[in-house]
């Protein structure tokens, strides 16, 4: 025992000593490189100890450790720990690390082999101070060529960190690409790949891995039965997700988030991190960077392999199995996109349907590409196409369908996240104005139809030098405004309570800042001014808040102080957040919905009030986020993955049927016949089977020409179920409809959705009255379907259509449209043509003839108007309204305004009308195209159609049409 002792001491004398000459020969060679005056004295010293025993022991050990390492790491890993390498065990046993072994060290580190992820994993495992030495170490020896790593060690790991790479404000305000750049962004900085994933690791070097998980579960709620505060809304397993970074093993902490979050790219660069996983880190003062490391996966991985994000393993196309039944999918926004995503991978065969003609719904037309590039929406896209997911754009359910049409089509259940996309506005004096519009018109007009690029038609306000205020102080209000900063306006933030309240991601506003947007709080809109010949917005007068006690958000509530500010503006952006929209609410009564219009859940489920119909997102919560949204799609797709109860032959049946419709949804929309029917006034037949389906009369689509074209409404002119056309008559007045006209039989639209806008509401009158039309040159072919759908239901019909001249008229021939009916309905429709030049019918206007029958009406000569439709030019419309007015003859005008997504989402056809005094804001798309003539406020409304008049005038001239 005693001689044992003697023995361990010496060996232990004799190793202390070799580490003297080890520990003397590292200071020599380091004294050497710092200290050039002593270089003969310590070039001496370092052969001398080069070719002492200790060294070259040494030397043999560093060798042997290598070799072991490369042979068997997996073996070599518990002795690295556990007892311990001599070298560098004994270089972490010293007060310091030296500057020649942390530049060794970080040279193995950066090698990217066994070993230097043995060494991450050596550092991952060891004690926090031994960690703090470390960092000492880089940040001393190592920051030349990291400048990064400079004054990292002080308050490191709590309060201080290697913040993702942000490109400077003075150049990313000038353009739409990326500017938070993730810790990728480095490589942009000429940092190696493999360096970059050692910075990425560093900052998960930081967690403490804590028992009770704060950024996954979150904290407990404060009240029973709410929900957990913080946390992650999909549960990611972000401790393991970081301690398998922590050990280098970055593919299987990608695997890992894959598994809860097939979004991590997107949910990593959009979520609220500070109020979720981050906002309950412990180390509160610089938390652990989760929302940078969720992205730095799957993107590291597309470095590495364009296709990294592509596996499909085992897969087969769940249509050709057809041993589950199909799940319709609407809306693809990020609620839609998991769930398809999901019941793909289980095999299900999915369609998402998607109202616009391109998929991602906020995360495309919203979020702009400096946040959140597209093709990371269409990584997911092409993730669920290869899983066998199939898409139909241009599709609206509660139009092109309905929910029991779709099940009758073959899909089993559905799944609905339409979001909640109808933009809220003011209803202060002036909102009509030119120049006011909603944040939502305003990035949809750049996002998606790319409005500020030449080679796209779609116009956008004036911006440029222009002095341009954003209402709100949400992600919305940054994003927009941040848009408007790159397009060269002068931006200001008015937001109603303080900087401190902006429910904002907290990133967001300081880039924001540092873009040079400016914030002008506790300030709120009390009315706009306009200029009187222009109708565009001059003047907000600004009411002047103060905070007063909370309200129900926690936050406190702004009371106007009764002071104003009156603020010179050129334009105006509402970004109010936003409302449900009503679309797929109204053609379900069953669907129950809450009294803000969101689709009602039982509770704990995403199941509707609708059998088989769940949903999830905005569409149930109201605005809300990405990830959340994300995490109902994940539930939905759980509960929708239930018990099956069809036969195998029976689910192959509803597969047939669903595949069958899906392709009718994606058949190309191509022009079948073209035939001009007067100057410059062109008439389509197109095919678009399911809108011919569904198509009603007053009834319009959304109409995308080309690719870079724009969205315009055209009324359907027609339609025929079983040849599956429509009918369309455009007539070239701006370069849109000119270029549309230019397009040839054989030819496809880019896209054409509908049927849009509610149907007309037609009643049966008595014999004795009439319904009179009023047709304004192209104002013939809307009244056409609806004229016949009372015809057919035995009214009395006067149609009065006015053309231009004798070569704009058509369909008065005995075979055409207008004759035919006049044949088939002889005693029952009164046709009377005007023209404005006399050259056929009454020289004059449609108002000539309607006011004689008004007059005569008034004396019991002449038939009683029940109702007056009209629609064409806006002027004549008014002119009708107000003839009609004075008679009190009901009057319906079908109006054809600017619209964008003519589905509520932009607000752009807004309509004022007066009720009760008040005005009152409709929209064209979603409560017409007809409107109670006689409410309408037409001295407010016309100028609307001045909005992109000077736009319009540029696009004529590059296209040579002016
Ligand atoms: P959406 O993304 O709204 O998608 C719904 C889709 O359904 C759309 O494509 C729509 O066209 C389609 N649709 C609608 N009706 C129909 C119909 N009848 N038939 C077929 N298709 C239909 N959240 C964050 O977490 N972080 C952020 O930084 C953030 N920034 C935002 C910035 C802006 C400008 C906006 C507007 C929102 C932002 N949000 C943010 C909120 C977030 O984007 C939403 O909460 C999220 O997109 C909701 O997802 P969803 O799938 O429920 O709906």
């Amino acid at each position: 025992m005693t001689q044992n002792k003697q023995s361990d001491k010496d060996s232990s004398a004799e190793s202390n000593y070799q580490h003297d000459e080890v520990k003397r020969y590292y200071q020599a060679k380091m004294d050497n490189e710092n200290n050039r005056h002593h270089l003969q004295e310590n070039g001496k010293k370092i052969t001398e100890l080069e070719h002492s025993e200790s060294l070259e022991l040494f030397q043999k050990q560093l060798t042997l450790l290598q070799n072991r390492l490369l042979n068997n790491p997996e073996f070599f890993q518990p002795i690295f720990i556990d007892e311990g390498s001599n070298a560098i065990v004994w270089e972490f046993q010293q007060d310091e690390l030296s500057e020649s072994f942390t530049h060794s060290l970080w040279g193995l580190i950066i090698k990217n082999d066994d070993m230097s992820n043995l060494l991450l994993r050596f550092l991952w495992n060891i004690p926090l101070k031994f960690k703090r030495k470390f960092v000492r170490a880089i940040d001393h020896h190592l920051s030349q060529r990291y400048p990064m790593f400079k004054g990292l060690s002080r308050g490191w790991p709590a309060e201080n960190n290697i913040p993702p790479y942000i490109r400077p404000a003075v150049e990313r305000a000038e353009d739409f690409d990326l500017v938070n750049q993730g810790y990728i962004g480095y490589m942009g900085l000429g940092y190696s790949f493999r360096e970059v994933e050692i910075l990425v690791w560093l900052e998960v070097l930081r967690d403490k891995q804590c028992d009770d998980r704060p950024c996954e579960l979150g904290h407990l709620p404060k009240i029973d039965g709410g929900e957990n505060e913080g946390g992650c809304p999909v549960k990611i397993h972000i401790p393991e997700m970081i301690h398998l970074m922590g050990e280098g093993k970055f593919k299987q902490a990608f695997q890992l988030i894959k598994e809860a979050n097939p979004l991590p790219n997107v949910t990593g660069r959009i979520c609220p991190q500070e109020l979720q996983c981050q906002g309950v880190c412990t180390l509160n003062k610089r938390p652990i960077e989760i929302g940078q490391l969720e992205w730095y996966l799957p993107e590291s991985e597309k470095v590495l392999t364009a296709d990294a994000n592509f596996d499909v393993e085992n897969f087969v196309n769940p249509w050709a199995k057809a041993d589950k039944p199909p799940i319709a999918v609407v809306g693809s926004g990020p609620a839609g996109l998991i769930n398809a995503y999901l019941l793909s991978k289980e095999g299900y065969p999915v369609t998402v349907f998607e109202a616009f003609h391109e998929l991602g719904g906020v995360l495309r037309y919203g979020i702009p590409e400096f946040r959140l590039p597209n093709d990371l929406i269409d990584d997911v896209v092409k993730k669920i196409s290869n899983l066998g997911g199939k898409f139909v754009t241009n599709f609206i359910v509660g139009k092109t369908t309905t929910l029991d049409a779709l099940k009758r089509a073959g899909f089993w259940k559905v799944f609905i996240g339409t979001g909640a996309g109808l933009p809220r506005f003011m209803n202060i004096p002036g909102e009509h104005h030119l120049g006011i519009l909603s944040a939502n018109e305003f990035l949809t007009r750049v996002n998606l139809m790319k409005a500020h690029l030449k080679d796209y038609e779609t116009p956008l306000p004036k911006v440029k030098g222009k002095q341009v205020i954003v209402i709100g102080g949400g992600n919305t209000a940054m994003d927009t405004a941040r848009t408007i900063r790159r397009l060269g306006g002068n931006v200001s933030i008015v937001y109603r309570r303080t900087q401190s309240e902006m429910p904002v991601r907290v990133e967001e506003l300081q880039h924001a800042l540092e873009e040079g947007i400016s914030l002008k709080v506790l300030r709120a809109p009390r009315e706009f001014i306009a200029n009187d010949k222009t109708h565009f917005v001059s003047h907000t007068v600004l009411d002047i808040m103060q905070l007063g006690e909370p309200d129900d958000s926690g936050r406190r509530r702004p009371i106007a102080t009764g002071k104003t500010e009156k603020l010179s503006v050129d334009l105006v952006i509402m970004a109010l957040g936003n409302a449900s929209n009503p679309i797929v609410k109204d053609a379900e009564p069953e669907l129950r919905t809450s009294k803000w219009g969101t689709i009602e859940v039982s509770p704990g489920t995403q199941k509707t009030t609708v059998e088989d119909v769940y949903t999830g997102g905005d569409a149930n919560r109201g605005g809300s986020t990405a990830i959340k949204a994300a995490g109902d799609g994940m539930e939905a797709a759980k509960e929708i993955a239930g018990d099956i109860p069809f036969t195998e032959s029976e689910i192959k049946t509803l597969v047939a049927s669903a595949e069958s419709y899906t392709e009718q949804g994606q058949s190309p929309q191509k022009i079948l016949k073209k035939i001009n029917l007067a100057e410059g006034v062109i008439e389509f037949v197109v095919y678009a089977p399911l809108i011919a389906k569904s198509a009603r009369a007053g009834q319009f689509v959304r109409v995308l020409g080309w690719q870079k074209g724009e969205l315009i409404p055209l009324t359907i002119a027609d339609w025929d179920k079983e040849q599956g056309t429509i009918d369309l008559v455009v007539q070239g007045l701006g370069s849109s409809s000119m270029k549309i006209n230019q397009m040839d039989e054989g030819d496809f639209f880019a896209g054409i959705a509908g049927p849009l806008g509610k149907p007309s509401k037609l009643q049966h009158y008595n014999k004795s009255e009439t319904v009179v039309f009023t047709a304004g040159g192209v104002g013939l072919p809307p009244i056409y379907p609806i004229m016949r759908e009372h015809l057919r239901m035995g009214n009395h019909v006067t149609l009065i259509s006015g053309f231009r001249n004798k070569a704009m008229k058509f369909w008065d021939e005995a075979d055409e449209r207008t004759g035919q009916l006049q044949e088939k309905y002889k005693d029952r429709l009164d046709v009377i043509y005007t023209s404005n030049d006399g050259s056929f019918g009454i020289n004059g206007f449609v108002t000539g003839p309607l006011e004689d029958m008004l007059e005569n009406m008034k004396n019991g000569s002449g038939r009683v108007i029940s109702e007056v439709v009209t629609i064409g030019p806006p002027m004549m419309m008014y002119a009708v309204s107000e003839l009609t007015k004075k008679y009190g003859v009901k009057t319906v005008a079908s109006l054809n305004s600017i619209m964008v997504d003519a589905t509520g989402m932009c607000g752009a056809c807004m309509v004022p009308v007066n009720i009760d005094g008040k005005m009152v804001r409709k929209h064209a798309c979603i409560d017409g195209p007809e409107l109670d003539a006689h409410i309408i406020d037409w001295e407010k409304f016309l100028p609307r159609f001045l909005q992109f008049k000077a736009q319009e005038e540029e696009s004529k001239v590059k296209h040579g049409f002016s």
